[in-house]
C-alpha cells in the first residue's frame, strides 16, 4: 500500500472508531417532497427546498427552456464571456427584493462567502464572526488574512467587548454572522448588531442562505428584523431551488466586489438554466405570500406538539448530544418513513449532535404531526 492511502485508511478507521465517517448516499428526490434511498420511499424533512420550487412546473419549464435556447453551460466567466443578460436581470430582481442599491450573483453561496470577504477586510484588518457561523463564512475569514475573533454565539455584548479591546488599532473592522443559523434555525441579532457596528465604525454582513423565500414576506431576516445590513449574502439553492450565490449591497461596494472578488473572477460563470430558473422562482417568492409563510408555520405547528422552544425560521434542531444518538434517532425515523439527516461533529459542536428538521410548504399537516409524535414519545421521552 502506498504511504498516501495508508494516511487515507488510518483517517478513516479513526473516524469510523468515533462514529463521524460520512459516506454519500444515492438519493433521487421525486419532487420537492419525497426521496427514494435503497429503495425506500421516504418524505424529506432534509432538503432545504423550502418552498418546493426545484420541481415547481413554471421553474422547470424556465431552466428547460434557457438550456435548449442558450446551452447548457456558461462558457467562461463572467469577466469574460459567461456574463449572460439573465445574469443582469437577476442581479436587478434580488437588489429591489433586498431593497439595496446593487447584486453580484456568484457561482454558489460557498463561493459568494469565499470571494467577498476577502475584497472587504484584509490583513491588519479586524474580523469578528460569531463561533456558529457557517463552514464557507470561515473559508472566506482565513482566505482574508484579517484578524479573527470569534464571539460567543448570538452575544453581542461579547461583540461589543472584542471591539473595544482591538478596534483602535484596526484600519478596518467587519462583523461576519449567519442571519438565520443553518443548524439551530435561530435568528441573529441582525439589529443589534447593526447599531453596535455603527458605533465602532465596523460594517455588517450577514449570510440569508436559510432567510431569503421563508421570513419577511419571502425578503429574508434581515428584513423581518427590519435590520440595515451592509453585505447581505445569500443562495439560489435553497428557497429559490436552483443554484447559485449572491450578494446586495451598495452600487460602489458591488462595483468593487466585481472587480476584485477571486471567486468571481476565476470561475465559469453561472448556467443561463440556474439562472432561468431563479428568476421564475422569484416570481413566485414576490407574489405568493401566502407559500412563503408556510415554511415557518409547519416548524411552529411541529415546535408546539413536541414543547420545543418555538421555531425561528423553518429550521428546528433536536440535539441529542451523542453521535451515535443522533444516527439511532435517524434510522428509527426511516423506518416510519421519514427522512432526518442526523449531524454530527464537526457541523456541529462537540457533545450536540442532533437531528435537524428542515420544513418545507408542502409537508402535510398530517405527516407533521405523526412525525412530532414520534419524536417526542420514543426519541426525547427516552
Ligand atoms: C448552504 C449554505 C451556504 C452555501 O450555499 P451554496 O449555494 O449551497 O454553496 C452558505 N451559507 C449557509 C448558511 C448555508 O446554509
Amino acid at each position: 500500500m502506498s504511504s498516501l492511502d495508508e494516511f487515507a485508511r488510518s483517517k478513516l478507521t479513526a473516524l469510523e472508531a468515533q462514529h463521524l465517517k460520512r459516506t454519500l448516499q444515492e438519493t433521487v428526490r421525486e419532487d420537492g417532497l419525497w426521496v427514494v434511498r435503497d429503495g425506500r420511499r421516504m418524505l424529506s424533512f432534509s432538503c432545504n427546498d423550502y418552498l418546493n420550487l426545484t420541481h415547481h412546473p413554471a421553474v422547470k419549464r424556465a431552466a428547460a427552456e434557457a438550456a435548449e435556447t442558450w446551452g447548457a453551460g456558461a462558457g467562461a466567466s463572467r469577466l469574460v464571456t459567461g456574463n449572460h443578460p439573465l445574469l443582469e436581470e437577476l442581479e436587478r430582481r434580488l437588489a429591489t427584493l433586498k431593497g439595496t442599491e446593487a447584486c453580484c450573483v456568484f457561482g454558489s453561496g460557498y463561493l459568494a462567502n469565499a470571494g467577498i470577504i476577502p475584497v472587504i477586510v484584509g490583513e491588519g484588518d479586524l474580523l469578528l464572526v460569531d463561533e456558529l457561523c457557517h463552514a464557507c463564512l470561515w473559508a472566506g475569514s482565513q482566505l482574508s488574512r484579517a484578524r479573527i475573533q470569534v464571539f460567543r454565539h448570538n452575544d453581542v455584548g461579547h461583540a461589543e467587548e472584542i471591539l473595544g479591546r482591538h478596534r483602535a488599532g484596526r484600519r478596518h473592522a467587519l462583523i461576519v454572522t449567519d442571519g438565520v443559523f443553518s443548524m439551530d434555525g435561530d435568528l441573529a441579532p441582525l439589529k443589534e448588531l447593526a447599531a453596535l457596528a455603527r458605533r465602532h465604525d465596523a460594517w455588517l454582513m450577514s449570510d440569508d442562505a436559510h432567510g431569503l423565500g421563508v421570513l419577511g414576506g419571502g425578503r429574508g431576516s434581515a428584513a423581518a428584523l427590519a435590520a440595515p445590513v451592509d453585505l447581505q449574502m445569500g443562495t439560489l439553492s435553497k428557497a429559490v431551488g436552483s443554484y447559485g450565490g449572491y450578494v446586495c449591497a451598495s452600487q460602489p461596494v458591488v462595483d468593487l466586489l466585481k472587480t476584485r472578488a477571486r471567486t468571481l473572477i476565476y470561475s465559469t460563470g453561472l448556467p443561463p438554466a440556474s439562472v432561468a430558473a431563479a428568476l421564475a422562482a422569484l416570481d413566485i417568492i414576490e407574489t405568493d405570500r401566502e407559500l412563503t409563510a408556510r415554511p415557518l408555520a409547519k416548524a411552529q405547528a411541529f415546535t408546539r406538539a413536541c414543547n420545543l422552544p418555538l421555531a425561528a425560521s423553518p429550521i428546528v434542531p433536536v440535539v441529542l448530544g451523542e453521535p451515535l444518538a443522533a444516527l439511532e434517532a435517524s434510522a428509527l425515523l426511516e423506518c416510519e418513513g421519514f427522512l432526518v439527516t442526523p449531524i454530527r461533529p464537526p457541523t456541529v459542536p462537540e457533545g450536540t449532535a442532533r437531528l435537524r428538521l428542515a420544513f418545507t410548504a408542502g409537508h402535510p399537516d398530517g405527516e407533521v404531526a405523526r412525525l412530532a409524535s414520534i419524536v417526542r414519545e420514543r426519541i426525547l421521552e427516552q
